[in-house]
Formats: C-alpha cells, sequence, structure tokens
C-alpha cells in the first residue's frame, strides 16, 4: 500500500469514528432527556477526541432533547475551541480537567436532576439500598462545589476533579453530578443510577436497611449487572431523532 492511500485510508477511518462519536453523544442526551435528568439547557455530554486532540463537548445553551451533532464541539486540552461553530458548555472546564487526571476515563456526563440536587443538599452519606447504589458506593460518595459558570474556574475544576478521585461520581451541593466511565454509555447509566439512588434515599428515609460492602462487591462482579446493559436498554427504547443525526 502507497504511503499516501494509507494516509486517505486514515483520515476516511477518522471521519467515521468522528461521526461515531457525535451520533453517539447525540443518544446519550436523548437518553438522559427521556429519564427526565435535564434542567432546561443546564448539563453536558463529553468524550475524549479518539485522536488526542481534545474533548468533545455538547454546546451551552441547548437542550439535550434539541442537541445534534453539529451542537458539539470539540476543545483543546487548553479549553481553546478547536473545531466547531457553536460555544462549548460554559461549564466544559469541569470535563476537560476531569479527563486530564483521570486516563482510565473517556466520558463525562453532568446533569442538574432533581433528586441527586435534593440530596446533595443534605448531610446524609449517599448508601446504597438497590441495585443502583451497589454501582456507587463504596468507596464513599464525595461531595464538592462548584461555582458553575459564573464563577468557576480552571482551578476550581481541578479541586473538584481531585475530589473526584478513583470515584465513577461525585455531588455538587447547590449544583448537581457528575459521571465518568470509560466510555459513554456506562456514565450515562450511572447518572441515572444515581439520581434514582438519591431518589430512593430521600423516599425512604433517615433509618434504612443497607446493602453491606461485601454484598455489593458481589453483584458488582456480575458481569450483567454492568452499567452498559441499562445503557443498551435505555437506548432501544428511547426514540432516536433523524433530524439531529442528520
Ligand atoms: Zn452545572
Amino acid at each position: 500500500m502507497q504511503p499516501a492511500e494509507a494516509e486517505s485510508i486514515s483520515d476516511a477511518q477518522g471521519e467515521v469514528d468522528q461521526v461515531a462519536t457525535l451520533s453517539e453523544m447525540v443518544r446519550g442526551c436523548r437518553v438522559l432527556h427521556a429519564a427526565k435528568l435535564t434542567t432546561t439547557v443546564w448539563g453536558f455530554v463529553a468524550v475524549r477526541d479518539a485522536t488526542g486532540r481534545g474533548v468533545w463537548i455538547t454546546r451551552d445553551g441547548s437542550g439535550f432533547d434539541e442537541v445534534g451533532r453539529n451542537d458539539i464541539v470539540l476543545v483543546s486540552p487548553t479549553g481553546n475551541v478547536v473545531q466547531g461553530g457553536v460555544e462549548p458548555d460554559s461549564e466544559g472546564a469541569l470535563a476537560v480537567e476531569v479527563l486530564a487526571s483521570r486516563d482510565d476515563v473517556h466520558a463525562v456526563v453532568h446533569v442538574h436532576s432533581l433528586h441527586a440536587t435534593a440530596f446533595a443538599a443534605t448531610n446524609r452519606a449517599l448508601q446504597a439500598i438497590s441495585h443502583e447504589g451497589c454501582h456507587l458506593v463504596p468507596p464513599e460518595m464525595a461531595r464538592v462545589r462548584w461555582s458553575g459558570s459564573a464563577n468557576g474556574t480552571q482551578e476550581e475544576a481541578r479541586g473538584l476533579a481531585a475530589a473526584l478521585g478513583a470515584r465513577n461520581s461525585i455531588l455538587m451541593p447547590g449544583h448537581g453530578l457528575i459521571t465518568v466511565a470509560e466510555n459513554l454509555g456506562e456514565a450515562v447509566a450511572l447518572a441515572v443510577y444515581l439520581e434514582k439512588t438519591c431518589q430512593l434515599l430521600l423516599l425512604a428515609g433517615d433509618d434504612v436497611h443497607t446493602i453491606s460492602d461485601e454484598e455489593v462487591l458481589k453483584k458488582r462482579s456480575g458481569q450483567m449487572r454492568r452499567p452498559s446493559i441499562s445503557w443498551e436498554y435505555l437506548e432501544r427504547v428511547t426514540p432516536a431523532s433523524e433530524t439531529a443525526l442528520a
């Protein structure tokens, strides 16, 4: 194979990979909206670029039910837009810093969902009382404040990434939640799990029977309970938007 031909095939494959990434992000947005994790235009979905150019982030000011492939931009590791004609989410620095701090993570979901935001405002520890919670704790759920787009700085974003540590999720009092995973589908499923866990704990009250750490770890080891199984289901039952994928 001649070098020029190899380059051409590589470019074509890169284009295919990029379209696949953006299409998956659109589907992730639709699932988050269908799962009622959205609050008007707040929150974002972010995925690490497969070729190392930075992070794909949904645009600022659009609801998850509105996002199409043209509403996603590529942001460099220093926060500059390198591809796309719209502004990235104003809180995109969170995704950039989290992905910079975690080689094992390739996707970040941030939402201001109702029950997670309510539970984040309490002083209660997040406990596993259902299958969903078993994917989240242990380790102990962390809470960290984030000022939001008006005042949030890159330094503050780095602080949130440090508080997240090796966890797959974090609660943000006065704000919402973040989940991370090796792929977007699992990050979306974890966001659904965290919202549901917070809702259950708020319904159940303070005095609850929890699932032991030993049982939690046993449940997690079963591959059928991986978050990807939930993602595949959610993707199947969420109506596609042909317009968004055009
Ligand atoms: Zn936010």
